[in-house]
């Protein structure tokens, strides 16, 4: 593709994308095909022949887009948002534009410094403390995903823990992570890659009604094992759980890990760019004093297309120990000079792609103001549609709901029934959600947070919702 047909066909692009966005509430919410649908209407052979961009854009709107659930729907209320935004696209294809590879500095300065720079941003801007700056011990870098943040973060707390030796020997002894029933399984999957396997998972009790981690049951846990010779290499603390969105006492918590030396993580992927709001800060109560590293997704709430996940550790060097080797082919100057960073030694792969770039458009577009402005309209959403739940008597809501994400159910319904009107709700495609089990009972999660939602969609699904369950 010459630049000429590249500027003529990326128009076409740019163009189908507008339009898609401008016209997506068209679309049933959730993909409406069965298994093999899309393959089915796919080619079994690549083409031997090169085809007109023409045709890949006409098959986009005849074979992919019925396969589509529309994450930017403003009526997706599933899982968790995924926002996309216009700064973020546009980023995202000056970075494919580029086509850098940043593993080290020295393989494109820009995109490493970039990174610094946006990392330190977003630190100011959730307020996370100086120990987290790139200026100090610490630093940031952006990975794909929190599961990949917490690898690293089990990664060099096991280092820490075992004062290298785990890099040198492997795992040699006992070595434990203490986790929550609601801490998201990435970080039992990091334990296990880690080679700790599921043996070395302790589940620590959460309190039956807020679901939080209960301190009192981590210092038990803790102290027998270290009474049997077990290592405690980090604990993981959530802001903001996957299915309810609790936040696990963060400074009750890091007191018992400083008491044992334990690496505490904190895990606030969806719900830590909240703190932009200095009305949420207090989400982060106690991250300051205690946290060893700490993640968050942009790629969740904040307006930054997937994938955008940042990790911060306040000391830089185990991780850098755990996960640095030098092969010849990477020695460069700059490097040795010890005045740089290359953040391929903070992440599991070597190679990376030029991801502040979107961060970078999306902060510059938006600015704090605008972000706090997109989180706050989620939550008073949220707030608004608690309210209509809590006023019907057939339904129940549960109380706590400091985010973009309430949860709700049909207070006389099975699980079988409450799940049952998911499906219908969902089947219909005017609007996507998802569920989750608390203390064995099934709960239907609303997660509010795409940019495009309004009050009108909250208040046009919350009615869906009714009439699908049947009027009083
Ligand atoms: N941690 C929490 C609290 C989450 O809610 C999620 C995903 O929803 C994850 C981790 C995993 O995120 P990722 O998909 O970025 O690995």
């Amino acid at each position: 593709m010459t630049p000429e047909e590249f500027r003529r066909h990326g128009r076409q692009v740019v163009d189908w994308i507008a339009d898609y966005l401008s016209t997506i509430e068209k679309h049933p919410v959730r993909a409406q095909v069965v298994p093999g649908q899309v393959r089915a209407m796919l080619p079994v052979h690549p083409p031997e022949h090169g085809e007109p961009y023409e045709t890949v854009l006409a098959d986009l709107d005849r074979v992919i887009l019925p396969g589509i659930t529309h994450w930017q729907h403003p009526d997706f209320f599933a899982y968790f948002p995924a926002n996309a935004s216009g700064p973020a696209i546009l980023g995202d294809l000056l970075s494919a534009g580029l086509g850098v590879q940043g593993m080290v500095w020295a393989t494109s300065p820009a995109c490493t410094e970039l990174e610094t720079v946006v990392v330190d941003w977003l630190a100011e801007l959730l307020g996370l403390p100086e120990r987290f700056r790139t200026d100090s011990a610490g630093g940031g870098v952006i990975q794909d995903s929190a599961s990949s943040a917490a690898l690293v973060a089990v990664l060099a707390a096991l280092h820490r823990a075992s004062g290298g030796k785990v890099a040198a020997d492997g795992i040699a002894g006992r070595y434990a992570i203490y986790v929550s029933s609601q801490t998201h399984s990435a970080l039992e999957k990091a334990g296990r890659i880690a080679g700790i396997g599921a043996r070395g998972v302790r589940v620590v009790d959460v309190d039956p009604e807020t679901l939080e981690m209960d301190p009192g049951h981590l210092r038990t846990l803790l102290e027998a094992d270290l009474a049997e010779g077990v290592v405690p290499a980090l604990v993981c603390a959530t802001i903001g759980t996957t299915s309810t969105t609790a936040v696990d006492p963060v400074r009750r918590i890091g007191e018992v890990c400083r008491e044992h030396g334990v690496w505490l993580h904190v895990d606030a992927a969806y719900a830590g760019v909240a703190a932009i709001c200095p009305e949420l800060r207090w989400i982060n109560d106690g991250v300051a004093e205690y946290a060893d590293s700490y993640a968050t997704n942009p790629h969740k709430w904040l307006l930054t297309n997937f994938d955008c996940g940042l990790l911060w550790v306040a000391d830089r060097r185990p991780v850098i120990e755990a996960l640095s080797i030098l092969p010849e082919f990477l020695r460069n100057a700059a490097s040795e000079s010890g005045e740089v960073i290359d953040y391929r030694d903070w992440q599991i792969p070597l190679g990376r792609r030029f991801r502040a770039l979107k961060l970078w458009s999306v902060i510059r577009w938006y600015g704090a103001e605008g972000l706090r402005a997109h989180l706050r309209t989620g939550i008073e959403l949220a707030r608004h549609f608690a309210g209509l739940v809590a006023a019907d008597p057939d339904f129940e809501v549960r109380e706590h709901h400091p985010f973009g994400l309430v949860c709700f159910r049909p207070a006389r319904a099975s699980d079988e029934e409450t799940l049952a009107l998911m499906e219908r709700v969902n089947a219909s495609g005017a609007l996507y959600l998802s569920h989750t089990k608390v203390n064995g009972q099934v709960l239907l999660r609303m997660a509010i947070g795409a940019p495009a939602t309004t009050a009108d969609h909250v208040t046009a699904a919350w009615h869906t919702i009714r009439a699908a369950y049947g009027e009083p």
